[in-house]
């Protein structure tokens, strides 16, 4: 059975998520995986320098709550570990747990500094045989994931097993993007990076969630939750169940499915009752279209193709926004942004429609068009 554990966490008040974590963890029996000595990697969401009242990251109360709970058994060494968009440098980690919380916390877990990585191999690739790891999640003895629950303008969710994609190192991701421009194929990229990564429990920060134009630009959702399990593709799909979804419209979780990672019979819910919300989450202004439900089925791949040339969800810039910072450009795997003039230019040939450029933006300047010409 996969057992996905729920719980009513109705704010971010620190003895509020402790009783949770501490209910989740009861529910998965992850005291009996703890040894001495033990190296403990936390893997939260830190996409980018965000409060955490903006809904992006991780909250600090949950990986404090986890830290104290490990601590209360006796594990000391416990580190916190991401590789936020844009470079993985030692100034950009800084900014990072400054603005998100974490560096008021150090003192309950290390907060990673070391910008190595290794090459660990993966063994179900069917794409990819391999992948560079960053060195705390490469080397951990235990690894517990902890995600932000968001919509995404690429993959629709981002949960479990999207916040792996943090494990790839800086700007080794947008080459991903730029290898995997369809949806079937990165969302299977995404489902070996987590065969990779194999966290032991990932943990769901629902409380404050995003909808809308997540990952970064989205407006926040409170749904009063935390999620845990040790199957993170089950409990995606639960999660996205919870946020009014339908879990098989999002090709990360319909393929985990036929792969047969987890299976809709054997997902056991423990914890709380709670019901899909009567509106569902906003999805993101880029979200495909589902007009093939329409199509007869021989016509579907054909049509799927047009659709994708003539009303493929470009990037706009809204100008009066932009400030010239560069960091669309910096995270565009094909580069084709350029900042002229102090704002900047988004040409439509060579765009791949990651999103990337939106999700890193710090000031919302990007929006999304439906491109009825074809694309070249
Ligand atoms: S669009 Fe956003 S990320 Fe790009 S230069 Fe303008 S402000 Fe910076
Ligand atoms: S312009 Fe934006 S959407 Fe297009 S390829 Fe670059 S990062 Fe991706």
């Amino acid at each position: 059975m996969s057992l996905v554990s729920i719980r009513k966490t109705v704010d971010y008040r620190q003895e509020t998520v402790d009783a949770a974590i501490a209910r989740h963890f009861e529910a998965l029996g992850v005291e009996k995986d703890l040894r001495p000595g033990m190296k403990v990697t936390l893997k939260p969401n830190l996409l980018t320098a965000r409060r955490p009242e903006q809904a992006v990251t991780t909250h600090p109360s949950v990986l404090l709550a986890v830290a104290k709970w490990l601590r209360d058994r006796g594990i000391e060494d416990i580190t916190v570990a991401d590789s936020p968009g844009g470079p993985y440098v030692t100034a950009a980690l800084k900014t990072v747990y400054s603005v998100s919380g974490l560096k008021a916390l150090e003192g309950h877990f290390k907060l990673n500094f070391d910008t190595g990585f290794k090459e660990i191999r993966c063994p179900e690739g069917f794409q990819n045989r391999s992948f560079n790891i960053i060195n705390p999640l490469a080397q951990a003895d235990y690894i517990i994931n902890i995600a932000k629950l968001k919509t995404h303008s690429m993959t629709t969710l981002s949960a479990g097993i999207k916040n792996l994609f943090g494990a790839i190192p800086g700007l080794q991701k947008p080459e991903f993007h730029y290898k995997y421009p369809e949806l079937r194929d990165f969302s299977n990229m995404l489902l070996e990076i987590a065969a990779t990564v194999k966290p032991d429990i990932t943990v769901i920060d629902a409380v404050e969630a995003m909808e809308g134009n997540g990952p970064n630009g989205g407006d926040m959702r409170y749904m009063g939750l935390t999620l845990a399990s040790r199957n993170v593709y089950a409990q995606d799909y639960v999660a996205a169940r919870l946020m009014g979804l339908d879990p098989e419209s999002i090709a990360m979780l319909k393929i985990a499915l036929e792969k047969g990672l987890f299976s809709t019979g054997e997902i056991e819910l423990a914890g709380d009752t709670v019901q899909p919300p009567e509106t569902p989450f906003k999805l993101p202004d880029s979200a495909t279209l589902d007009f093939m439900s329409f199509v007869p089925k021989i016509f579907r791949e054909p049509a799927r193709r047009m659709m994708a040339n003539f009303l493929r969800p470009l990037p706009k810039l809204e100008y009066d926004k932009c400030i010239g910072c560069g960091k669309c450009a910096e995270s565009c795997p094909p580069h084709i942004i350029k900042i002229t003039g102090g704002r900047a230019v988004f040409p439509t040939a060579g765009c791949i429609s990651c999103f990337c450029c939106q999700e890193m933006c710090p000031v919302h300047a990007i929006k999304v068009k439906r491109n009825l010409r074809r694309v070249k």
